[in-house]
């Protein structure tokens, strides 16, 4: 299948590394200008950037904590001043902050459904409000499988994923009529810092209940966010996918 999306706008939220940074590469070779944000990995988000003008690819990176409105605000003008228009959103931005329930702090709670919850609140009304201009976009929320299976330690996390998939489904509802389709890509366990001291603890447990007997790649979850960035995923709207080897059914 050949994806072409040229001269389509695409931000990535936290796209410098893991995963963000493997969509805002394939998006990019697929034909996308990108817009990568980061929060603290300027250093990361420099490169990434180098390397895709050297691509013969268009990119941009800006810096913003997408759990702050004043910081999205100025994302997304620099977005209308530099492009005039945003076709994809990727709200790949997350984080996790394990405990026990009973251990868990109100800070660990607030701030995991900040960034993975309320900045993707944060970004798909700003995004929302420029695609509807041209009506049509395309949204996709990197969720997780902890939202649909439960984890110890991460009554959090499944809350803010848990709450990614329902807000994903509400926000395709409102926004099919404006041509904007909207949907979740629920990663199992990725090859990212991100999973790494749980690989660590548990790995060989976890292996044994993947069926594909492996971990995924950034680029195992890319991909789908390729095709549904892509016009091929015209029709799909509202569907919470799974990349996760049969994690979640084993
Ligand atoms: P990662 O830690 O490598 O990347 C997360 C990115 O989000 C980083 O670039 C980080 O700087 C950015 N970020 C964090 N807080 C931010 C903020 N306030 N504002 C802007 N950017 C911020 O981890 P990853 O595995 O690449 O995670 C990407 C997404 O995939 C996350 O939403 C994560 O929850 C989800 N996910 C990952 C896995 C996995 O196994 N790695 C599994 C399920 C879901």
């Amino acid at each position: 299948m050949n994806i072409d999306i040229t001269n389509k706008v695409a931000l990535v939220t936290g796209g410098a590394r893991g995963i963000g940074r493997e969509c805002s590469l394939l998006l990019s070779k697929a034909g996308a200008k990108v817009v990568i944000n980061y929060s603290r990995a300027k250093e990361k988000a420099e490169d990434l950037r180098d390397d895709i003008i050297r691509d013969g690819k268009e990119a941009d990176i800006f810096k913003a904590d997408i759990s702050k409105p004043d910081e999205v605000e100025k994302l997304f003008e620099h977005i209308k001043k530099s492009f005039g228009r945003l076709d994809i959103l990727v709200n790949n931005a997350g984080i996790i902050k394990d405990n026990l329930l009973l251990a868990m702090s109100l800070a660990e709670w607030d701030k995991v459904h900040d960034v993975n919850l309320r900045g993707a609140f944060l970004c798909i009304k700003q995004a929302g409000e420029m695609m509807m201009a041209n009506h049509s976009g395309k949204i996709i929320n990197i969720s997780s499988i902890g939202a649909i299976k439960g984890g110890r330690g991460q009554t959090n996390y499944a809350s803010a994923k848990g709450g990614l998939l329902s807000f994903t489904r509400a926000c395709a509802v409102e926004l099919g009529a404006k041509g904007i389709q909207v949907n979740a890509v629920l990663p199992g366990m990725i090859m990212t810092a991100m999973s790494e001291r749980v690989r660590k603890r548990a790995g060989a447990e976890i292996l044994e209940r993947i069926p594909m007997g492996r971990y995924g790649e950034p680029s195992d979850v890319a991909n789908l966010v390729l095709f549904l960035a892509s016009d091929k995923a015209d029709y799909i709207t509202g569907q919470a996918i799974p990349v996760d080897g049969g994690l979640s059914i084993s």
